[in-house]
Order: structure tokens, then sequence, then C-alpha cells
């Protein structure tokens, strides 16, 4: 299959890649590692009059520290993500979830910014950023706008950007030295898109849970917050903890769905096993603060 035809432009700058973007009035699709987006042109599921290709503007690149704060820059390979210094300290679970995303050769075009776009119900990195409270910076040439990763989902595939809005910035608080990364996922085959995920961070003080960001994927039609489990937490004392019964709570606040690869009631039954042996392994295996 052919992609129906459609202009092509590089931008070098975010200013030059927003007008662009503008004037097309809705007609442009942003290019960045081109992974999903090619076959979704191949296949003439997309058929932008142009196609806005990111990868030559700077800007949008790495990864940077600000107050309180790392900030990934969109254009960031995933593989590079997963060879970061900065990330591995400041965000071991993102640097964990990123090795799940697809294979090396899909890793190695695909980017940060691209998957967070996306917004794939059971992709790891829009989980990720809902469960560590991360911001979404997007521009356009009316102005930047700062979404909470927690309110930028709004169904499968669908997300709060305006036609004309690029993804400019990720940007996640810190946690502690020593917090406790919390990651699993059931996949039918490495590589494979998840049946089942939970992705966060817990942070652990004199034997007490004292914070915790968690998230689902692939248990709903977007990535979902796991509040009742976090709230269950914060607070507890380790010694007292009665990991199953969050477990089965935390399966409260998710909506699987029926599809080819596995039946609602399979993903919340696998979702509650899969959650208290990650709490398990997790508290278990975690650094004090
Ligand atoms: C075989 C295979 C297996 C995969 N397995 C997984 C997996 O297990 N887990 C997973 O999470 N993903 C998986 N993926 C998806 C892939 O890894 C990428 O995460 C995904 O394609 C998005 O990244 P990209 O940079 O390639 O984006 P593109 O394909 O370039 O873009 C994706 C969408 O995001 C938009 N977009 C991109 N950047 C921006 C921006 N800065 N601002 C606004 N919009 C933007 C594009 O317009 C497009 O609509 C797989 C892909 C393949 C081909």
């Amino acid at each position: 299959m052919k992609p129906a035809p459609f202009d092509y432009v590089a931008p070098t700058t975010i200013e030059e890649a927003c007008a662009v973007i503008a004037e097309a009035g809705g007609g442009a699709t942003v290019m960045a590692g081109g992974q999903t987006l090619m076959p979704l042109l191949n296949l003439r599921m997309s058929q932008p009059f142009i196609i806005v290709d990111i990868n030559k503007i700077a800007e949008l690149k790495g990864v940077s520290r600000g107050a309180g704060v790392t900030r990934i820059g969109p254009m960031l390979r995933q593989c590079d993500a997963i060879t970061s210094e900065a990330l591995a300290r400041d965000l071991p679970v993102l640097v964990q979830a990123v090795r799940h995303i697809g294979h090396h050769q899909t890793r190695n075009r695909g980017t940060v910014g691209g998957s967070i776009a996306l917004g794939e119900p059971a992709a790891e990195l829009p989980a990720t950023a809902v469960a560590l409270n991360a911001t979404i910076e997007v521009r356009s040439t009316a102005g930047t706008r700062k979404i909470p990763a927690s309110e930028f989902y709004l169904g499968p595939y669908m997300n709060t950007l305006q036609p004309d809005e690029l993804i400019t910035g990720i940007t996640f608080p810190d946690w502690p030295k020593g917090h406790i990364p919390l990651f699993r996922e059931l996949a039918q085959r490495p590589g494979d898109f998840a049946l089942v995920g939970i992705v966060g961070a817990l942070v652990v003080e004199a034997g007490k849970i004292t914070r915790a960001g968690i998230a689902w994927f692939g248990m709903g039609p977007t990535p979902i917050k796991a509040k009742t489990a976090e709230q269950m937490l914060v607070g507890q004392s380790l010694d007292t903890l009665d990991i199953q019964a969050v477990a089965e709570s935390a399966i409260a606040d998710t909506a699987p769905f029926d599809d080819q690869h596995a039946s609602a009631e399979y993903r919340r039954t696998v979702g509650k096993r899969i959650f208290a042996s990650a709490l398990r392994e997790a508290l278990k295996t975690g650094e004090v603060a």
C-alpha cells in the first residue's frame, strides 16, 4: 500500500513547526519516530495534506533538570531514554517501562513524545506519565499550555491536543532519592503490547508508605490512575500492610475490555495478581529512604 499524496516539511525550530501546523488549518500531521504514523499512512488510515517532520528540531530533544523537575524533550528516542543516566537516577521506573516498549528496532526510532501523543491504552509511557503526575507542555502559534497527564487522555488514541498544537516537553516532578519503582506487565510475547500492566513509584520512610503514584495500562480506554490503591497505601506501615486487600480494591478503578487478545474478566483476574506480586516485590527489594 502507498500513502495518499502529501506535502512534507522538516522545520528546524518550534516556531516554524507551529506556524506550518497553524497554516495547514487542521490538515497537518506531526511525524516523530514514524513507528505508528508510517503504517497508518501506508494503510491510508491517516491522510494528512502535509507531514510536519519534527526530527530536525534540536529544542525538542534531550533530558534536562529544572527546579524540582525532570524535563524530557518529546523527540527523545526510546532507546536513548533507556541509556540516559539522568533518567536512571531520577526516574528509574520510566527507564524500566521503556525497556518493555516494542523491540530494539522500534525503540531506535520511536520517541517518548510520540508514545505520549499516541495514547495507546496498553502503552507503557502514557501510564508512567499519569502515575508520576507528569505535565505535558504543548505549544501553538497562540501560546503554551501545560496539561496534567491525568487530564490529557480522553479515550483510545484520543487526547486533549488541539489540531494546531505540538507537544514540546513532558515534565516529571521529583521523587526522593531511594524511592521505590513499581512496574509489572503481562504481554503474550516480549515486545507485544501489554495485556495488563501496572507502573508507579512509592516512598517508604521509617517503615511507613508516605507517597504512592500508580497507574494501570491495558485496563481501560486510557491509562488509569490507581487512586483507590494510592489512598489505601499512603500512611500504611509495612508490617501491617495487607497487600492482597489493596490489590483487590485497586481493580475497582479499572474498566477492562474484551478484545481478541483477552477478556475483561481475564484482565481483572490477572490484574489483581500482578498488582499484588509487583507491590510485594517492590516493598521487599525497595530501599527505605
Ligand atoms: C512492532 C511494534 C511494536 C510496538 N510495541 C509497542 C509497545 O509494546 N508499547 C508501546 O507503548 N508502543 C509500542 N509501539 C509503538 C511505538 O513504539 C511508538 O511508541 C509509537 O509509534 C509512537 O512513537 P513515534 O515516535 O514512532 O511516533 P509517530 O509514529 O511519529 O507518531 C505517533 C502519533 O503521535 C503524533 N505525535 C508525535 N510526536 C508528537 C508531538 N511532539 N506533538 C504532537 N503530536 C505528536 C503523530 O502525529 C502521530 O499521530 C510499537 C510499534 C511497533 C511498530
